[in-house]
């Protein structure tokens, strides 16, 4: 079973998010900091992150560099605020895989994960 972690601040997409991935067969872990989200990589080994960008302390810009100095090969689909091309864009560069603007479509997001995740690293 693939395991994905979410990464945002809104503790409501988390809980949201986790279930209704977890109705379509992933394995879900959550959490609501990039802080937390880099001591479960250290332990856990996670197939794909979805990654908020704007997080208080620490942004997702933040982990996407802190996952590339630990060299950490998780995939990543970044979530952004509608119409934050620019974060987008950044992100793509710091290396994530794809992203999706929120609120977000569910479909659209599964259609997107299921692309990231076949394909191969
Ligand atoms: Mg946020």
């Amino acid at each position: 079973m693939e395991k994905i972690l979410i990464v945002d601040d809104d503790v409501n997409l988390c809980v949201v998010l986790s279930e209704e991935l977890t109705e379509v067969g992933y394995s879900c872990f959550s959490v609501n900091s990039a802080d937390e989200a880099l001591g479960l990589l250290s332990q856990t080994p996670i197939d794909l992150i979805l990654l908020d960008l704007k997080m208080p302390v620490k942004d997702g810009f933040d982990v996407l560099r802190e996952l590339r100095e630990k060299d950490i090969s998780a995939k990543v689909i970044v979530l952004t605020a509608y119409a934050d091309v620019k974060g987008a864009i950044e992100s793509a560069k710091m290396g994530a895989s794809d992203f999706i603007s929120k609120p977000y479509d569910f479909d659209e997001l599964l259609i997107t994960i299921r692309k990231v995740l076949q394909k191969d690293a």
